[in-house]
Formats: C-alpha cells, structure tokens, sequence
C-alpha cells in the first residue's frame, strides 16, 4: 500500500517513529487514526501519549471516578492495538484540570527523548474556538498541544534543558515534523481511504464515550470526504505540517 501525503511544505514522507499526543482517551482517534493506521501498516513504530484521566466527562450519575478511569485506559488501549500502535502512555492528570508547568513539559521531553520520534501528531494550541464549526476548543486540549510543542522546541533539543535527564543518559533529540491536529486550517493531507473502515472500528472502541455510534461514523465518514475532496482524495486527514531544522 503506497501512502499518499498531499503537502504544501516539504517532501511527502511516510514517518517512521511517531508520537501521538492526546489530552483525553479518544482526542488522537477523531483526529488522527487514519493516518496512523496507514502508516502503522507501512512499518512505522507508533506510541501514545494520553494526559488526564478522563474522569470526568460521563453523564451516567452512578459511575465512580475510578471506574471511569480504568475503563478510559481499557478503550485507549484496545484502540491504539486495533490500528497498531506498540505502546499508550498514561500521563494521569486531573480531567479539565491540565496546566502549562514545566513539570509537564518535563515529562514530554522525557518520553521524546527515549522513543526519538521523526513526528510528533498533536492538537493546535492556536485553535481557541471555531465559529465556524461552533465550538470553543477544550482547555486540556490547548495545554496539551503548547506543552507538546514547548517540549519539542527548545526543551528536548538542549541538553541543558532539564540537566537531570540528561545525567541519566537521555540524550537531546531534534524531531523532524510535527503534524497538529487543526480543525479549520490544513497544509498537509493523508489519504486514508484505505484505512477509514479501521478508523471508524477504533473509534467505536471508546464505548463510554460514544453514545450513538451511528451519528459519529456519519460525521467521521463525512468529514474525511469533505478533507478527501480538498486533496483530491476519496479520504483523507487534515494536518499543519511544520518541518523543524535538523
Ligand atoms: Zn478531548
């Protein structure tokens, strides 16, 4: 199966180790599972990153936190399995309550500089609301996109960056791509027609979070069209492709 990247920047590419960055169990599904199923078919060793616990966003009255918790992680696993990514990193913040600190950050340098990703996938900081689209942008969302980029530029580059990891011998590490999840803007396309079937059963493993399964396979199968046709794709996925120097 050949990958096709339609880009405005750079060379299309197909990654080779990637990291995907979420604030919530199903975040990188709804917006990137396409094309980290294409590439996961390709070869390309890919691992998650989920930072809060999701124990908050249920309308069922009786659940205990704990249990939503534990079924989030069950449903985040089985989708990054079903799509072949290796590993889910639980970052285990509060639901709705992620903050900018460098202790975050710290972590993300961390794990980049042990997995040493070509391309980092995660959510645009820049995306606030969409008038568009109508909606305002989650907070966790946002944190999780500018920790992730803070990390990437300059934090897990400069060994003098968080000294202590680097006295552990995890060395700095420059990623080459990263790819943000942006609603509204894109400069980048994957075709996933290949892979939007896989795409609709990963979502369909987040359960608790998916009341009408029908609605959202509608509403994904819709939009990858409406991306597919702006690439000249039958499907596709959106990115902001931004090319860092090595
Ligand atoms: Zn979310």
């Amino acid at each position: 199966m050949l990958i096709m990247m339609k880009t405005d920047i750079g060379e299309p590419y197909v990654p080779q180790v990637v990291l995907a960055v979420g604030a919530h169990a199903d975040d990188i599904d709804f917006g990137a599972s396409g094309s980290l199923a294409a590439w996961a078919k390709q070869g390309a060793h890919i691992e998650y990153l989920v930072m809060t616990d999701g124990s908050k966003g249920s309308s069922d009255l009786a659940i205990h936190p704990e249990d939503l918790i534990a079924t989030r992680q069950k449903e985040q696993r089985a989708a990054a399995k079903l799509l072949g990514a290796k590993e889910v990193h639980f970052f285990g913040y509060e639901d709705g309550n992620l903050e900018l600190t460098q202790e975050l950050k710290k972590r993300i340098v961390k794990l980049i500089r042990q997995l040493r990703p070509d391309t980092v996938v995660v959510m645009d900081p820049t995306m606030v609301y969409s008038s568009k689209l109508g909606f305002v942008n989650h907070t966790d969302h946002r944190v999780a996109g500018q920790a992730t980029l803070d990390a990437v530029y300059p934090f897990t580059r400069d060994h003098l960056s968080f000294p202590d990891l680097y006295a552990e011998g995890l060395k700095p590490h420059k990623v080459a791509h990263l790819l943000l999840i942006n609603l509204e803007k894109h400069n980048c396309f994957i075709d996933i027609s290949e892979t939007l079937d896989l795409k609709l059963d990963v979502l369909c493993t987040h359960v608790s979070q998916i009341p009408d399964v029908q609605k959202v396979r509608a509403m994904l199968e819709a939009r990858a069209k409406s991306l597919g046709q702006e690439a000249g794709m039958r499907y596709a996925e959106g990115f902001i492709r931004l090319d860092l120097p090595l």
